[in-house]
């Protein structure tokens, strides 16, 4: 690792968005890029096929398995993981540093995995977990959402439930009671500056 400048802006500009499967954290990073341009997000690979709606470059780069492999190879993404056993996602490295190089709050919306990595290479970051009103609330958003099999929805359930008792790991939680207050509350949070504490 190379010792920070210490002209660079500070990297607690950073924040990373974790928390467990369908708790909302894409429908909050969304009303996030919606309605606060002012907040950088970045777009991550994944090897999954796009969902209806989804566009390249928006949602997510949709690349092969190979160009996965390659972008690994090359060192060009922040972190990665495979997701519900299936696909993987990662965070392109460099749109990140320069997101942050022009001293731009940036929001990371991935799983635990990809969280736990980035805290071990920006531990400046913040790392903030949203949450479920409960875990029934979980359960019928899972459901709810309708698109995967059921078989999918078991693998995500036992996903969730390792992630929720993840928790304690992250700086702050966010109840996600309602997406336009998760996201203000979010946002909020992003743009407090170095001289308030973070911890609640
Ligand atoms: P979905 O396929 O429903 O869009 O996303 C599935 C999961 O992948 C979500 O939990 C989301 O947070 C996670 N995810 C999305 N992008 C990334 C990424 O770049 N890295 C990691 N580690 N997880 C990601």
């Amino acid at each position: 690792m190379t010792d920070p400048d210490p002209a660079a802006p500070r990297p607690s500009r950073l924040v990373v968005l974790a928390g467990p499967t369908a708790v909302g954290k894409g429908t909050v990073a969304a009303d996030v890029r919606q309605r606060h341009p002012e907040v950088w997000l970045s777009v991550s690979a994944t090897t999954r096929a796009p969902r209806p709606g989804e566009r390249d470059g928006v949602h997510y780069w949709f690349v092969s398995d190979e160009e996965f492999d390659a972008m690994v190879e090359r060192g060009e993404l922040l972190e990665w993981a495979v997701v519900h056993k299936r696909a993987r996602y990662g965070t392109p490295r460099r749109p990140v540093e320069e997101a942050l190089a022009q001293g731009l709050p940036a929001l990371l919306e991935i799983d635990l995995q990809g969280a736990r990595q980035v805290r071990e290479t920006m531990p400046a970051a913040r790392f903030v977990f949203l949450s479920p009103p409960s875990w029934e609330e979980l359960v019928r958003r899972l459901v709810g959402r309708g698109t995967e099999t059921e078989e999918e929805r078991e693998r995500r359930l036992e996903t969730a439930r390792e992630e929720l008792a993840a928790e304690d790991e992250f700086d702050v939680t966010i109840v996600n009671h309602e997406v336009h207050a998760a996201a203000e509350e979010l946002v909020g949070l992003m743009m407090l500056d170095d001289e308030h504490s973070f911890d609640q």
